[in-house]
């Protein structure tokens, strides 16, 4: 049957490049999204899926039970787009001045609507329950992953698969992670309390420059000797602010700055040394001092199993020659929200193709896609539906925890 159902899928790739182009041209912001979600809402419901809108704000969710009863597999697809001008000359450009679908997310949606569709075709033959998270606000802190978690989008949910095309690999691969595979990202602000006064009387005063100057110094130090090599992280002080001309001692810094960081193992490693050192720095040089660490987004954590079982379907549909062991990503993605509740894996396809142009960065006012990489999403997505959910059936009796 699955060898059906890709065919299938592959008859809608007109449809839903139309969508996908469609989408591209009318782009929408994070937290804004209103005709994204609406026509989502609207294809979902014309398959007779159950469809949950305003999740979170504006997510959506469909619900399609199968004809037997088993396990739930959620898939996710973000639809948001971003605050930059699309420069590219294509008949399916952005008719919306500063926003454009600059990450995929256009692509990511159609993709998983055309799933949707097949999956809803031969419902009576799914073992199980298949829920279509699609989600708004990705690309901005607070996102929607954590609000539609929130609001109850995994509820009795078993295991979730995320993708994402990627214009830096060619179109045709597909590429797994296993472990974690989006850097955690935290911001701090570190404000520096002296005592200001005279520049020719340095000893009347605590001159924040100087302490503030040490903590930069100090801080470094905390990647290159505390944390486990094994572990990579990133901490950079992107705003150093303090005085204003030659001849004053100013009465405070302030430092600003971001840390990524992979294992949680070193998230918590470096929060707690840059505490302590900015303590003990200012101590040191009679200063106070004022320290704020925010917390945003985790990182993504591919379970093993799950991981293995997305490369195995994607082996058996392109051919092993396709399927790629790839690289964590540098950047935060906030599926790593839904992988701290529910099993899953997040894994990423090829959209790049010089000949069309699709070349650029994500992010790049000329990003774009090959649209045969929702092939290999979706097609992917489809056979690990059944993959699971039929594993499940055999194996575990309905209602018995998977997830041990
Ligand atoms: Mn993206």
């Amino acid at each position: 049957m699955l060898e059906q159902l890709y065919n299938r899928y592959e008859q809608l790739q007109d449809e839903m490049v139309a969508i996908r182009r469609d989408l591209h041209m009318n782009p929408e912001l994070s937290h804004h999204e209103e005709r994204t979600p609406a026509f989502v809402a609207e294809y979902l419901r014309g398959l007779g899926i159950d469809v949950r809108t305003g999740v979170g704000s504006r997510g959506v969710v469909g619900t399609l039970k199968g004809g037997k009863p088993g396990r739930t597999i959620a898939l996710r697809a973000d639809f948001d787009a971003l605050p930059i001008q699309d420069e590219k000359d294509v008949p399916y450009k952005s008719t919306v001045p500063g926003v454009m679908h600059a990450c995929g997310h256009d692509l990511h949606t159609a993709t998983l609507l055309g799933v949707a569709k097949v999956l809803s075709e031969v419902r009576d033959d799914i073992p199980g329950t298949v829920v279509f998270i699609h989600q708004h606000a990705e690309e901005i802190t607070p996102g929607g992953a954590a609000a539609m978690i929130e609001d109850g989008c995994l509820d009795g949910v078993d295991t979730i698969i995320g993708a994402h095309v990627m214009s830096h690999e060619p179109v045709g691969g597909v590429y797994t992670v296993e472990g974690y595979s989006s850097s955690a990202q935290d911001d701090f602000e570190i404000t520096i309390y002296g005592k200001g006064g005279h520049a020719a009387s340095p000893h009347t005063t605590v001159d924040p420059l100087v302490t503030g100057s040490q903590l930069v110094v100090n801080l470094q130090q905390i990647i290159s000797r505390r944390v486990n090599p094994m572990h990579s992280a990133v901490l950079t002080i992107g705003s150093f602010q303090s005085g204003e001309t030659t001849n004053v001692i100013p009465d405070k810094a302030v430092l600003k700055g971001t840390v990524r960081t992979y294992a949680p193992e070193a998230r918590d490693l470096i929060e707690e040394a840059m505490e302590r050192l900015t303590r003990t720095t200012c101590e040191g040089n009679g200063a106070g001092y004022e320290f704020k660490y925010v917390r945003d987004c985790p990182s993504i954590y591919n379970d093993p199993d799950a991981t293995a079982r997305v490369a195995k379907v994607a082996a058996s549909i392109f051919g092993e020659d396709r399927v790629h062991e790839g690289e964590p990503m540098s950047g935060s993605e906030d599926f790593a929200y839904y992988t701290q509740h529910v099993k899953g894996t997040y894994f990423t396809a090829g959209g790049g193709n010089p000949e069309i142009g699709a070349e650029y960065p994500h992010h790049h006012p000329k990003f774009d896609v090959d649209e045969r990489s929702m092939q290999y999403i979706g097609k992917t997505f489809i056979g690990t539906v059944f993959d699971f959910l039929e594993e499940t059936e055999k194996t575990a009796e309905p209602g018995a925890a998977v997830n041990a």
